[in-house]
């Protein structure tokens, strides 16, 4: 006999144990319970992941409850806010006990990882669709927004560009000879949490790059009404996206390749020497509308466009 409902629940998401303070009342009743300590605002996110949108069908639970997660963790890093607690909304075809162990296994333990406390969800029965609502603190008017770069600012990056982008190509049949370290990236992205905490008090604009940093720093330009050159030297690319682009010319890829969820960041001339996060400067905010990039000596216009749902 099948599981039902409720004994899904108590079975494969109730082993935690509670970890912060701020967790009044978990799973269990009509609704969780958050106290909020004074001085801090609440950020809350929440994004959804559809089988054949998001993601293939057949990918490792496993490695799917971690991204599920990691996405969510994204959106409050690039806030500045520190991860507290999240809510799991599972819409499954079917109660298949193997793929519902692996996945709360790769979601629990990215959990565990930063002491988030899941505190509640919803289980329903239907085409394959995971939502999460994650919620973290940022100390009140601290929070990173995307509408606050000034002109002048130094644009920097976390990490490395065009990775996760490469391992989908991969999943594509794009042939690597080293491929794990790119799909890893792609499968199994490390939101960053610890970045985004650091950036408080220093960056002035602050946005996580899930849909390609062209599209994502193009929100960050519209909404602060600035500009932006690029560097296309000092872009932190990996061998091994290099060699996709020498052998295939396709050099936009790491520039509009979705899924790194690195930070792109903001930051003026004269906090710059406070950073202590690990990163690349790459560019640099303008008063001039648009984006560009310098290569080769020469200056071009970038198109700012991330993936849309329904063009
Ligand atoms: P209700 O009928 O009031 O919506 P449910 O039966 O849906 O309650 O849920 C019972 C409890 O289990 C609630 O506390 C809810 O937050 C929690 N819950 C349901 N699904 C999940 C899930 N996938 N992960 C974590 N908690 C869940
Ligand atoms: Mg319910």
């Amino acid at each position: 006999m099948p599981l039902s409902e409720f004994s899904l629940i108590q079975r494969f998401f109730t082993r935690q144990k509670v970890k912060n303070q701020t967790t009044s009342l978990g799973i269990g009743d009509d609704c969780a319970l958050l106290s909020i300590p004074n001085g801090y605002e609440l950020a809350v996110t929440t994004d959804t992941m559809v089988e054949n949108v998001h993601f293939f069908a057949g990918t490792d639970p496993e490695q799917l409850g971690h991204k599920l997660l990691a996405v969510n963790l994204s959106d409050l890093a690039s806030m500045g806010a520190k991860p507290v607690s999240v809510m799991l909304a599972l819409t499954l075809p079917s109660v298949d006990e193997n793929w519902l162990a692996a996945f709360a296994k790769g979601f629990l333990s990215l959990a565990e990882n930063y002491s988030v406390d899941l505190m509640g969800g919803d289980t329903t029965s239907g085409p394959l669709t995971l939502t999460v609502q994650a919620m973290g603190l940022v100390p009140q008017g601290k929070a990173l927004m995307r509408s606050s770069a000034k002109a002048g600012d130094y644009i920097y990056l976390t990490g490395s560009l065009g990775d996760a982008g490469l391992g989908l190509k991969i999943s594509q049949g794009y042939y690597c000879t080293n491929p794990l370290a790119a799909q890893k990236r792609f499968n199994q992205p490390d939101p960053r949490v610890e970045a985004g905490l650091a950036l408080t008090g220093i960056a002035n604009a602050c946005i996580d790059v899930s849909d390609g940093l062209a599209g994502d720093l193009g929100h960050i330009l519209e909404q602060s009404n600035v500009g932006a050159c690029l560097y296309w030297d000092a872009l932190p690319l990996s061998d091994t996206v290099l060699a996709y682009i020498n052998e295939t010319g396709d050099w936009s890829m790491p520039l509009n390749a979705g899924d790194d969820y690195e930070l792109c960041f903001t930051v003026s001339p004269e906090k710059a020497a406070q950073l202590t996060v690990n990163c690349k400067k790459i560019g640099v905010i303008e008063t001039k509308p648009g984006l560009r990039l310098i290569k080769a000596g020469t200056i071009q216009p970038l198109k700012s466009k991330g993936y849309e749902h329904f063009s």
